[in-house]
């Protein structure tokens, strides 16, 4: 079936690790509910991509947040996943346009610009842990692997890529993470830079034209042995809530939220998924009551 979903398994007799993801359809729902230009869809594409790849490291209610604080025009990029394959993310500035590069590829690096990337685990009990590391391009996958490498001292070879229709709308999206573990040989490594360098396309066309993981998998691996351990399904889903909006209109303060009651009315925004929720002068003023 061709749904956006997420492959984890292991190669060359289990001494190398891989995550595949298709994430066209995901993508394709942030893209339409925060309005996004092309090159503001790559980045948080990629972004939202990589950070489900990230994830599926995690457990129970574990969540990973990743921020790209860049100085380009997004004026930053964030993302936040979980181990049930969910997504939510947002940039700064979602109409953001730039020239494409003289390849003919959307100018992610200058969109995201240069400065830091941080990393935040949230574990079950509730501790979060962060890690920040200089970008190194604005590409994300770049910035990912340097982060894995001097944060988390993980060696990984990571693809990702958001293709765009003329028409705007997201016709592949995904990635791969490829990490030798332990045991793995020279030979091993070896082989793994053959399969990368033998692509002859990025990996959002690859899924573009191979919508189905599998059989994406097995022409990417090719006389490679692998094996598939687990596979989750990945979608866009926020947290957010009228409850939960409410909660933060009742921290602006008595004055802001009787002036709100005087406009007879209030709108909240959830940055993450862009969903709109109204407030009527009753509900305004049981907040006000809670203030
Ligand atoms: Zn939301």
């Amino acid at each position: 079936m061709k749904q956006d979903e997420l492959l984890i398994g292991t190669m060359l007799d289990g001494k190398v690790r891989w995550v595949l993801a298709r994430t066209t359809d995901t993508v394709e729902e942030a893209r339409r509910r925060h309005g996004m230009s092309t090159v503001a869809t790559a980045a948080l594409g990629r972004l939202m991509t990589g950070t489900l790849i990230l994830a599926s490291s995690l457990k129970g209610t574990e969540s990973i947040t990743l921020r790209l604080l860049g100085d380009g025009p997004l004026e930053g990029v964030v993302a936040v996943g979980n181990a049930r394959g969910e997504v939510r993310g947002y940039v700064r500035e979602p109409l953001v346009d730039l020239p494409l590069k003289a390849s003919g590829k959307l100018d992610v690096g200058a969109a995201v610009g240069l400065g830091e990337l941080s990393v935040s685990r949230s574990l079950q009990n509730g501790e979060v842990f962060t890690g920040t590391v200089p970008m190194v391009s604005g590409e994300v996958a770049e910035d990912l692997v340097h982060y894995l490498l001097t944060s988390e001292q993980i060696p990984s070879a990571m693809l990702l890529g958001v293709l765009v229709e003329k028409d705007y709308h997201v016709a592949g999206a995904g990635g791969l993470l490829i990490q030798p573990l332990p045991g793995a040989t020279e030979e091993d490594i070896q082989a793994i830079e053959n399969l990368l360098g033998h692509l002859k396309i990025g990996i959002s066309e690859l899924i573009a034209q191979n919508q189905i993981l599998e059989e994406l998998l097995g022409l990417l691996m090719g006389q490679l042995s692998y094996r598939v351990l687990e596979r989750r399904k990945v979608t866009f889903c926020c947290t957010c809530s009228k409850e939960r909006l409410g909660d933060t209109l009742v921290s602006i303060g008595k004055k802001e939220i009787a002036d709100l009651i005087s406009d007879g009315n209030a709108e909240m925004i959830c940055h993450f998924c862009n969903e709109h929720y109204q407030f009527n002068a009753e509900e305004l003023q049981q907040i006000l009551e809670r203030a």
